[in-house]
């Protein structure tokens, strides 16, 4: 075996509920899934098929301090529902999809608000909006085994303690398996990936110093804390 020229990145993770440790391959995120949201953004509901963009595995983060990043006046949180994949493939079809589910936490997608308006202006990529370092907030994993989404489980995002965000799940456009089943006709998915679900209405700026928790019912809270610029 040949030696690594440079020391080999670390194996980024996010904590499981039952101790163990679940290892971040890929991390996809769908845009504009709650209609609220699409409407406060101004965007179209019937863009079609879903938009999807990615985070590096290595912008995960489970909690505690977090750093305001760089290059920003503008930090937006989304609470959203994160799913954790155990198995994957291609093409996969609807009714298989949710077998792929290794579990659920509740997750927050940091954005670069400015960035992302200028990206959109100039019809370029999202990557410096959404891709950056610590802009992928995940929490405790609990398995598919002991949660599943309900049409009454809400999600809600507070700031400070206040309330930001509360939706249902099931205002979602696209469902958890139409999500699986459209990101494999784009890519393979594998064990390790996480993919966020999108978020409702009422993103806004976060400050350094502020805290943050998303909630959703049944689930662990991600709560962590912007530290200062
Ligand atoms: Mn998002």
């Amino acid at each position: 075996m040949s030696e690594f020229a440079v020391p080999p990145p670390v194996q980024p993770v996010v904590p499981v509920s039952d101790g163990r440790d679940f290892p971040v391959r890929r991390i996809f995120c769908i845009g504009r899934n709650y209609a609220d949201h699409v409407a406060e953004m101004g965007g179209d509901l019937k863009t079609t098929p879903p938009t999807f963009f990615t985070k590096p595995s290595d912008a995960v983060f489970s909690g505690g301090e977090v750093p305001y990043p760089l290059a920003t006046k503008d930090l937006h949180f989304e609470g959203e529902l994160v799913v954790a994949l155990k198995s994957g493939g291609q093409m996969l079809p609807l009714e298989k999809a949710a077998d792929a589910i290794f579990g659920f936490a509740a997750g927050c997608d940091l954005t670069r608000r400015d960035l992302q308006a200028i990206a959109k202006q100039q019809r370029g990529p999202w990557d410096v909006a959404k891709a950056f370092d610590s802009s992928a907030g995940v929490g405790v994993i609990t398995t598919a085994k002991q949660w599943q989404v309900t049409e009454q489980k809400k999600l809600c995002l507070f700031c400070n303690g206040e309330e930001k965000q509360n939706a249902f799940l099931s205002q979602m456009i696209w469902s958890v398996p139409e999500i699986i089943a459209n990101l494999s006709r784009l890519f393979a998915l594998k064990a390790g990936d996480l993919i966020f679900t999108g978020t409702p209405a009422g993103v806004g700026a976060v400050m350094a110093g502020d805290t943050i928790s998303v909630e959703v019912d049944g689930l662990l809270p991600l709560k962590f804390q912007i530290a200062g610029k």
